[in-house]
């Protein structure tokens, strides 16, 4: 790649990301150039953001129709794209109010805020404590830190946010035990997705749903990754037959525009009144004008296909030298490797032979554009099995 990018780069931008050598010039479809025109395919659609892959015309066509109209307004006046998007998340899941953000960490303060709001207006500040799963991942603010149920995450940064209790995932008893009169809520991902794509047990979070409603606690599902179709619903709870009080969402919700989204549902919708809560940039008209498109594809066929993708993945995945295992939900997939294979490696490599894929803890994690075809699906496992043969 172009040297001096690279130095540029490390003169100027802040030491927080391990990059790897790819300079990204384009996108189309499932499949990015570099600056010396090398072809990748993307498994890994910008961290599950660009739900409809790279160079869409009818999202392009939306975002800059929106640009040439109006950019940006604030929320002190009414704009369409914010509305028609709110209208479709609530219709297609029978929420009744949404907020709107600027990504995932920002959507799920805002859920915590409405949380604590909720509880503090019905039950005084007896209740204070929202409980998370262990080795969960809930965004990099500091309050999202404070929620994550991950050591790692609770150094350099104190003093955090205080008012999170961490219980282990798939045990009931130990969410049981973790709830108690100071309780206002649970806050969960149906796939730890960050924690190394790990599928929460149906009965588990049916009972965790259940023990909300015994004790009127404000069940939150962070679908930031699982949801907009990555798990071949439009959001994964549905697959787990619960009805969740708030669900944040972001990164595939604007197809590759910053966005976050609270949903509330009917116990939820008049918590947050006039000065309670805001943003500036929130509900910007041109972010929403892309992901009013994204889900105008969330359709059933749609959703049917992304399945059916994951099938295939999951199939021609299990038949590759050192995996192990298989696990996520449709296009949300993790590969465990045998115990001696460095996961970093195996995605350096990767990238080398023109694959983008992913790492989540010691697994490989795979976030393709949902639109991916299946050509490029087994383009993409041919370079994976090319590396993990040579391993
Ligand atoms: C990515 C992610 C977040 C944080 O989203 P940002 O847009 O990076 O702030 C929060 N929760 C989950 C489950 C995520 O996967």
């Amino acid at each position: 790649m172009n040297s001096e990018i690279k130095e540029k780069d490390d003169l100027y931008i802040a030491n927080t990301y391990k990059r790897f050598p790819v300079h990204i010039i384009k996108g189309d479809g499932s499949k990015l150039y570099d600056d010396e025109d090398n072809e990748y395919i993307d498994f890994t659609a910008g961290i599950g953001v660009n739900a409809l892959g790279h160079n869409n015309q009818s999202w392009q066509q939306a975002v800059i129709g929106q640009i040439k109209a109006v950019a940006h307004t604030s929320n002190l006046y009414y704009t369409t794209p914010d509305i028609q998007v709110a209208e479709k998340l609530c219709k297609m899941t029978g929420m009744k109010k949404v907020f709107f953000a600027n990504s995932g960490a920002e959507a799920n303060e805002g859920s915590i805020k409405c949380a604590r709001k909720y509880a503090h207006d019905k039950y005084g500040e007896e209740r204070y404590e929202i409980v998370t799963l262990v080795n969960s991942f809930h965004g990099r603010t500091i309050t999202g830190l404070s929620a994550t149920g991950q050591d790692g995450f609770h150094t350099n940064f104190a003093p955090f946010t205080t008012g999170f209790k961490y219980a282990e995932a798939n045990n009931i008893d130990a969410m049981k035990n973790a709830i108690d009169k100071h309780t206002l809520g649970v806050m969960l991902e149906m796939i730890q997705g960050e924690g190394g794509v790990i599928p929460l047990n149906k009965e588990y979070v049916q009972e965790v749903a259940k023990l909300c409603k015994k004790h009127d606690l404000v069940l939150i599902v962070d679908e930031v990754q699982t949801g907009i179709g990555r798990c071949g619903s439009l959001f994964a709870y549905e697959q787990f037959d619960i009805d969740p009080d708030i669900v944040s969402c972001a990164k595939g919700l604007g197809g590759g525009l910053p966005i976050g989204a609270i949903l509330m549902n009917e116990k939820m919708e008049h918590v947050f009144s006039y000065g309670d809560h805001g943003s500036t940039f929130g509900g910007n008209p041109v972010a929403c004008a892309g992901a009013n498109v994204v889900l105008g594809y969330m359709k059933p066929k749609f959703l049917e296909d992304v399945q059916e993708k994951g099938k295939l993945f999951a199939k021609e995945l299990k038949k590759l030298p050192h995996v192990k295992n298989v696990v996520g939900l449709s296009l949300m997939i993790g590969v465990q490797l045998d115990d001696d294979i460095n996961v970093s490696d195996v995605a350096n490599r990767c990238v080398k032979k023109g694959l983008l894929i992913l790492t989540a803890k010691s697994n490989l994690r795979l976030l393709p554009p949902l639109v991916i075809t299946e050509e490029e699906i087994m383009t993409g496992i041919k370079i994976l099995e090319k590396v993990l043969s040579e391993m």
